[in-house]
């Protein structure tokens, strides 16, 4: 076993992992990168197929982020927030403005039957990851609900699967039983509403077939119905809803769920006409991820899932790509009403009392700039169109294996679902561990990803070449063929329809 490897069997404890099964085999010590690549300390090559998890933008080592990095490291690595500006992070809040008002969503809006005008994003609270930024958020529309008079205790609706970290406020918004039953005890209580899954949806009457589900979907809007009784019985209780928490057009940790088109843009109007505050998570799916489609009615491009369906939230958490990948840095965007809530004299104590030790950091924003530019060209715009594309060409080359039931592309993300048997849908028993077999054999052929589950998932970073995304789809069908041919006979009682996909790890 290589040195690092021992180094780490004997000190280090991994994220959502079961270390007893770690601590069984030789652990692959990443060493450098470059591009899509990745190096092992034994010198061994991969493809990073989830850019590190869901967060590497442009590539490993790119030669523009180290310049900005190293720039900045050249005056200063870390000055606090607390008490003081710096350079770099009030040159990025104002190109995050920007980048998140495009005039078009204005103009998108104006153009529906929905409720009421999009707000602007005006103001940046700076923290270190994702789910900082969605705690802040939560902090910030809980305070304002209770200060414009809405409502003394504030109730957010969520999304049944929704995931927005791991912190304890973080984990209150989310419904994935298995990372947060434990935490029971500790949680203020969210209500849930039905999130669309057309695969495992139990209003969509249409038998399966080798595409994705909600392209042959058979249903009639039936969880937009469950969301908007959600909203009208509670208001009926005298007590609105403050806020509604949802990850845009694709839900990540829960399996890499997407919306059919239209979802987004109603849930959204429902939710305004019901006087909520609209809190976007796209920790995930932000920086051009879900990507180029233009602002709904427009011609116009925007690097936000939201603004795909014309929506713009009054709070939305950015993390993970906000810098590329390269450095932990998160921004919580919000309105200059949410903002002017917290205004008053001194000994009113209206301050936002929160803060990290980190927030604002300077390596952070320069990284974030350097990133945001990059996406702005239309270079990188062609690069992302290019991988969109190839995606789109080889993924359905897996339907021909039985024990893919579902492949769902949003941009540059796809969800690979796993099942025992395409015809009925019936899931592999997560005891099995397929998702997790299948991405050893991956790993085994030179790519690197991680399941949610059942479901592997295809996330490449933006600088992937169409040989490369071809190389990870191809190995991708090569381990489900090796992976599931000793356990894909489909079991003799009725299949199990489960509502929601179970799930083992982000
Ligand atoms: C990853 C993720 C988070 C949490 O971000 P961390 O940086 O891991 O704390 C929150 N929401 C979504 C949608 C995510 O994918």
């Amino acid at each position: 076993m290589h040195p690092l490897a021992k180094l780490d069997h004997r000190y280090v404890w991994h994220p959502f992992t079961q270390m007893r099964d770690w601590l069984k085999r030789e652990p692959i010590v990443i060493v450098e990168g470059k591009g899509a690549r990745l190096w092992d300390a034994h010198g061994r090559e991969y493809l990073d197929a989830n850019s590190s998890i869901w967060t590497n933008l442009h590539g490993h080592n790119h030669p523009k982020l180290n310049a900005a990095i190293c720039r900045q490291l050249g005056k200063i690595a870390h000055s606090s927030a607390l008490g003081f500006a710096n350079e770099p992070a009030s040159l990025l809040a104002e190109k995050l403005v920007a980048a998140a008002n495009p005039r078009a969503v204005q103009a998108a809006r104006m153009l529906s039957k929905g409720a009421g005008r999009n707000p602007s994003l005006r103001k940046v609270f700076f923290s270190d990851n994702g789910s900082t930024a969605m705690e802040v958020a939560l902090k910030l529309a809980y305070t304002v609900a209770r200060r414009t008079g809405r409502s003394s205790k504030p109730k957010f609706l969520t999304l049944e699967g929704g995931y927005h970290g791991d912190t304890v406020g973080a984990v209150a918004l989310g419904h994935i039983d298995l990372f947060h039953k434990a935490y029971a005890g500790l949680l203020f209580k969210t209500d849930q509403v039905m999130a669309p899954y057309c695969y495992r949806c139990p209003f969509n009457r249409a038998k399966p077939e080798r595409a994705d589900a909600r392209d042959y979907r058979k249903c009639n809007w039936e969880c937009v119905g469950k969301l908007e009784q959600k909203f009208a019985a509670q208001k009926k209780r005298g007590d609105p809803y403050a806020a509604f928490v949802f990850e845009p057009l694709m839900q990540g940790a829960a399996g890499m769920i997407p919306q059919p088109c239209g979802w987004l843009s109603r849930a959204a109007d429902i939710a305004r006409a019901h006087g909520a505050l609209l809190i976007a998570d796209e920790v995930m799916t932000g920086f051009g991820r879900t990507g180029l489609d233009a602002v709904r009615g427009t011609r116009a491009f925007s690097l936000f899932a939201c603004h795909h369906e014309g929506v713009q939230p009054d709070f939305m958490a950015l993390a993970k790509g906000l810098t590329g990948g390269y450095l932990p840095m998160a921004a919580t965007l919000t309105t200059r009403e949410v903002f002017d809530a917290f205004i008053g004299e001194y000994d009113e104590f209206k301050t936002f009392f929160h803060g990290h030790s980190f927030t604002g950091n300077q390596l952070g924003a320069a990284a974030g700039l350097a990133s945001l530019a990059m996406l702005q060209t239309g270079r990188s715009r062609h690069a992302r169109q290019r991988l969109e594309h190839t995606l789109k060409d080889e993924l359905p080359a897996l339907w021909r294996y039985p024990n893919v039931g579902d492949i769902r592309q949003v941009g540059l993300v796809a969800g690979i679902e796993l099942v025992r048997d395409w015809r009925t849908r019936e899931p592999f028993d997560l005891r099995e561990r397929v998702g997790i077999r299948v991405c050893e054999a991956l790993a085994r052929r030179g790519v690197l990803t991680r399941p949610v589950g059942n479901v592997v998932v295809l996330m490449p970073p933006y600088c992937t070449t169409p040989a490369e995304a071809r190389r990870m789809v191809a190995a991708l069908g090569e381990a489900i063929a090796v992976s599931t041919e000793r356990i894909s006979a489909p079991s003799p009682q009725r299949p199990r329809l489960l509502n929601q996909a179970t799930i083992s790890a982000p």
